[in-house]
């Protein structure tokens, strides 16, 4: 099997990235991510307060979490029901950043991630995939942009969506979850010292699409 691992931090475009990737090559994508969040989701649905990490290992046991995919895309199961249109508020997204630190909620997801990779060709996207999931993944790219571009296109985003976004706001959480992400004990977010290091700042998706497939061909 052959695993192609993304890591970097919040909002270097990684999904986007890495769901085109997957696409050309007719590999699987999977979104680490997104099962970080259903997670978050079942203990938020459960009145779990995010900074309470003695109950949130507790908690996390409840939580069935497996992924299927319709039309070609990720769906996530949070005991068996499609959680995807609920992965995406500031709840989630809070929760997540801060769940994801407890190890017995790690434990869980990483397990799910590396039996997926064991079954068949993957594009992995995540913090932790090419330094803990597989460290034996064939490529390993790490996707990086300034706190400013990131905040700027997930400003815009936002503002496609009808939103009223302020930047400052954005710019100071992307800071926070960098911050917890790369600080936190188990499975900081790190390049791997294996990673081809990609700074998307002043990339377009295509560019870094293609930046990255050709990294994956002279190597694959
Ligand atoms: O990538 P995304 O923003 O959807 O991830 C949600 C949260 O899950 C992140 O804030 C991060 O803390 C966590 N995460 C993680 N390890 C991964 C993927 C995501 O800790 N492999």
């Amino acid at each position: 099997m052959i695993s192609i691992a993304i890591d970097g931090p919040a909002g270097a475009g990684k999904s986007t990235i890495a769901k085109k990737v997957a696409k050309k090559l007719s590999f699987i994508y999977v979104d680490t991510g997104a099962m970080y969040r259903a997670m978050a989701l079942y203990l938020h649905r459960n009145g779990i307060s995010a900074d309470d990490a003695g109950e949130i290992a507790k908690a996390c046991g409840g939580a069935e979490i497996s992924i299927a995919y319709r039309d070609g895309e990720q769906v996530v199961l949070l005991n068996g029901e499609n959680v995807n249109p609920y992965l995406r508020t500031q709840e989630v997204s809070e929760m997540a950043s801060k769940s994801s630190a407890v190890p017995q909620v790690r434990t869980r997801l990483v397990q799910l991630q590396r039996e997926l990779a064991a079954e068949q060709n993957v594009v992995m996207d995540g913090r932790d995939i090419g330094t803990v999931v597989l460290p034996d993944a064939q490529v390993k790219i790490y996707l990086t942009a300034t706190v400013g571009v990131r905040a700027k296109r997930r400003f815009l985003e936002l503002r496609e969506k009808g939103e009223n976004p302020v930047y400052e706001e954005i710019a100071a959480e992307i800071a926070d979850r960098d911050r917890r992400d790369m600080t936190r004990k188990v499975a900081p977010l790190r390049q791997a010292d294996d990673a081809v290091l990609v700074d998307t700042s002043d990339m377009t998706i295509e560019e870094v699409t293609e930046h990255i497939l050709g990294i994956i061909r002279s190597r694959v």
